[in-house]
């Protein structure tokens, strides 16, 4: 089992963790509402997880920019 984490709006694979001793409870899933979980975590058919995050240079610019954090969270 590996867990992909990708920037959920510019695309980039942040990284991948393959230690399939990793609970979903470390990585804080069981901490996020249900919508969260389905909006940001996905499973492919091998078993794999995706998890949509977000990577540096979103941060910086949407701490910058709110109003755009906000109308792109609408249009999802
Ligand atoms: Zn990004």
């Amino acid at each position: 089992m590996a867990i992909h984490y990708h920037c959920r709006h510019c695309g980039t694979k942040l990284g991948t963790i393959t230690n399939t001793s990793i609970h979903s409870e470390a990585l804080g899933l069981h901490k996020l509402t249900e919508q969260e979980r389905q909006e940001m975590v996905s499973y492919d058919l091998s078993g794999d997880i995706h998890i949509t995050a977000i990577c540096e240079d979103c941060q910086e610019s949407l701490e910058r920019n709110p109003d755009y954090h906000q109308y792109d969270y609408l249009i999802h």
